[in-house]
């Protein structure tokens, strides 16, 4: 799950498929977007035998602004291996306070970061 993310941080679409499950798999990928994913939360995650499901919240930044992905995936294993299944998510847009600690999450308030 976290391999998984950080080859969409990295724009490593081969990695990204490979960890996909062949029957939801997409035929083509293309990670080249204006999407720069600035951190994750995994909020829970759960497996019962061969099957997985992962709730994450995922920041990115975009040509927007910020914008939040929440998805809970779901996981399944074959031969000792994971593939990502597929999710129910949701993106929706952030805005900080000019007071709120930054998205980026480098630790200073929006206003003296990203906002200025
Ligand atoms: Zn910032």
């Amino acid at each position: 799950m976290r391999a998984r993310y950080s080859a969409y941080a990295l724009g490593n679409a081969a990695y990204v498929k490979t960890s996909w499950h062949p029957d939801t798999r997409p035929q083509t990928l293309d990670l080249a977007g204006g999407d720069r994913w600035l951190g994750l939360n995994v909020l829970s995650s759960d497996a019962h035998g061969d099957t997985g499901e992962v709730h994450f919240r995922a920041t990115c930044r975009n040509f927007e602004g910020f914008a939040v992905l929440e998805e809970r995936s779901r996981f399944l294993r074959e031969h000792g291996q994971w593939f990502y299944l597929d999710g129910d998510h949701a993106v929706h847009a952030l805005r900080p306070g000019r007071n709120d600690p930054c998205p980026c999450n480098s630790g200073r308030k929006f206003k003296k970061c990203c906002a200025a």
